[in-house]
């Protein structure tokens, strides 16, 4: 049974790299398979508990990105993260399936920790065990993300794993297992969770700052420069474009020619992926021109393709009925998913069942 699971954290602002890495390449799915986008509250708060009404606003607005983007309610379920409560409690049981080795190695948490690893929430630490519960409380097949989860799907895949093998019996007794699709001698006939496909491709897996081409654009960057939000105005953009880092040389005429130039390649990435061409057909166009006249087309490009759902994200938010009753509906049908999966897991686990 395929199903797509996703979702973005609400802190602070959507960019540009989660439109082009995540949002913008759900849209399609949702005429191929069941999706499901949620939006990731319980994520929010690993790095320090924001601001109640920004944790509020930034909920929505990233609901509002979603829809502006082309996420359709009739078709996807939407909702937000905290009112399933499948997924902490399914990330209980993952915190004591998981190895204390396996999350040592996640370079997430070691960017995001810094320097004072001792001073890190514990939550930061095993955000990647609520991760795979978000993905597998709907036992979902296909994970469409940027580069950068890549580790944590991974980490996703073996506890899926560890929880078949470990609990291969049990799954087979109750009967809740499904005939693994592709056999293999690591893994049971049957198994409780599947193992998650990433879905990582695409021209822009992973946008850069455009203050650092060797740091990806993401939206708890301090400087505002390093990034393009989907908020911005046509001036702003303009302005962080004009601004971007970049070399003196002018761009070449062949992809080869990007090699050891991390900006520029992310800037003639970023225009490859606004207009849905390849990098090489931007340098058949741009090679050889400085900066200075592809700067401003680039600029164009983002104002024209970015403006339109800038606009409909504030008409959203302006008035977040709406998007309070989207949110509460795909809830609903989120935890019509969920429920029965736990009660399987717990079954599985042997808690005692007196309600
Ligand atoms: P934070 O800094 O708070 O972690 P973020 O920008 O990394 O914010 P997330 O909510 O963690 O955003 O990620 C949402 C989705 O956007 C994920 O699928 C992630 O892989 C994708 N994504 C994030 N940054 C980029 C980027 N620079 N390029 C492409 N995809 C990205
Ligand atoms: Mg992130």
């Amino acid at each position: 049974q395929p199903r797509v699971f996703s979702g973005v954290q609400p802190t602070g602002n959507l960019h540009l790299g989660n439109y082009l890495g995540a949002v913008s390449r759900w849209v399609p799915l949702q005429d191929q398979m069941p999706t499901i986008f949620c939006v990731v509250d319980s994520h929010a708060i690993t790095a320090g508990f924001p601001d109640r009404a920004e944790l509020v606003n930034a909920t929505r607005e990233v609901t509002a990105a979603y829809l502006a983007a082309g996420i359709d309610p009739a078709k996807s379920i939407i909702f937000n993260q905290s009112q399933v409560r499948e997924h902490t409690e399914l990330a209980w049981i993952f915190n004591c399936v998981a190895r204390m080795g396996w999350l040592n190695r996640m370079t997430q948490f070691k960017e995001k920790a810094g320097k004072n690893k001792e001073n890190a929430s514990v939550g930061l630490f095993a955000y990647p065990n609520l991760m795979a519960a978000d993905i597998l409380a709907y036992r979902a097949t296909h994970v469409p993300v940027g580069d950068d989860q890549k580790q944590h799907l991974e980490l996703t895949r073996d506890i899926a794993a560890k929880f078949n093998n470990d609990f291969a019996d049990r799954i087979k007794e109750l009967g809740v297992g499904v005939p693994n699709p592709t056999p293999s001698p690591e893994l049971p006939e049957e198994l409780y969770f599947p193992l998650t496909e990433p879905m990582i491709a695409g021209p822009a897996t992973r946008i850069m700052s455009l203050r650092d081409g060797t740091k990806k654009m993401s939206k708890s960057d301090a400087s505002d420069l390093s990034r393009i939000n989907l908020k911005d105005d046509a001036d702003t953009i303009a302005k962080k474009i004009r601004k971007a880092k970049t070399d003196p040389d002018a761009l070449p005429s062949e992809t080869d020619g990007l090699e050891g130039r991390p900006e520029a390649d992310n800037l003639v990435g970023i225009y490859a992926a606004l207009s849905g061409k390849t990098k090489q057909d931007i340098l058949g166009e741009y090679g050889g021109q400085q900066f200075s006249v592809f700067k401003p087309a680039l600029s164009d490009l983002a104002v024209d393709k970015l403006a339109p759902m800038t606009d409909e994200m504030r008409r959203l938010t302006a008035e977040p009925g709406e998007i309070d009753a989207i949110l509460k509906t795909g809830a609903e049908k989120a935890s019509a998913i969920a429920e029965p999966v736990l009660k399987d897991v717990r079954k599985i686990i042997g808690f005692l069942d007196v309600r």
